[in-house]
């Protein structure tokens, strides 16, 4: 089966997320290690990274996700932004491994001021100076505007530039997609993606998706999360993208807005609904 799962929250520890996760009947499942909007990071003890990693295998959720907190600025033009974003990455991506993640998912910023080789080169140079990981892989994410990741061919070329041996592929996120400019609810994008894949990349290189519907419309270049079916993606677009066989394996994860408990409920059971639908 598919794994599809939520993003949960770590707020009351870092065990509650399993357990959420584990409540939703989720296969898989995404947490931040710290508030995304702050630059400390905790330590966690090694007990706790113990129970933690051991109730992960006890629920069979695979893959475990980390998403990098959201200050994280390789390509800053402002060198001091650059070594406190390289500090608290190195952190981000030992503690992602050391608590058994398989990946580690991050959002590279934009620097329209910095030439592409010098933001491949910046970035590279971070990712090698972490060292070797047990386990866990990077992952490049798509974004909904930017030079080098919003264009599915921009997007691979700045895997490729910045390929080590610490990263193994992308993360394509349906909202960032949409607002990127593929309207994924019209099959002849769908083809047009799918092409720009194969001419640019290759399937085997996304190894997760993240699934939001889109608030903001086509093109617009603005990153707003929607519920499943409630926004300009919609049911069509999502069983336009399901149908894409290359990638009808590749782990779930949703990153919908949450404002009560029944929300995460409510998507799920959308994805899960038109899952089956195309299965039947
Ligand atoms: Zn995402
Ligand atoms: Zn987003």
């Amino acid at each position: 089966m598919r794994p599809l799962g939520v993003h949960t929250s770590i707020k009351e520890s870092i065990l509650n997320a399993i357990e959420e996760a584990k409540n939703l009947q989720c296969e898989t499942f995404q947490i931040f290690l710290h508030s995304p909007r702050i630059w400390k990071i905790p330590e966690f003890e090694e007990e706790i990274i113990e129970k933690f990693k051991k109730k992960i295998q006890e629920n069979n959720l695979s893959p475990f996700v980390v998403h990098a907190s959201y200050l994280i600025n390789l390509i800053s033009s402002n060198p001091k932004t650059i070594n406190s974003s390289k500090y608290l990455l190195k952190r981000e991506v030992l503690m992602s491994d050391l608590l058994g993640a398989d990946y580690y998912v991050i959002h590279l910023k934009d620097n329209r001021e910095m030439q592409n080789e010098e933001i491949f080169d910046k970035v590279r140079e971070a990712f090698s100076k972490i060292g070797k990981l047990q386990k866990c892989k990077i992952l490049i994410e798509n974004t909904a505007k930017s030079k080098i990741t919003a264009r599915i061919s921009d997007l691979f070329d700045t895997f490729k530039n910045i390929n080590t041996e610490n990263v193994s592929g992308v993360c394509i996120d349906t909202c960032h997609l949409f607002a990127a400019g593929y309207d994924i609810s019209n099959e002849k994008v769908i083809s047009e993606f799918i092409e720009e894949v194969k001419n640019f990349g290759d399937f085997n290189l996304i190894k997760l998706i993240h699934l939001n519907d889109s608030k903001a419309s086509v093109g617009s270049g603005i990153d707003r999360h929607e519920h499943i079916g409630r926004g300009n993606i919609g049911i069509k677009g999502f069983e336009n993208f399901f149908k894409i066989k290359e990638i009808s394996h590749v782990p779930l994860i949703l990153e919908t807005p949450k404002k009560s408990p029944q929300d995460d409920i409510k998507n799920l059971t959308a994805v899960r609904e038109i899952l089956k639908k195309l299965e039947s």
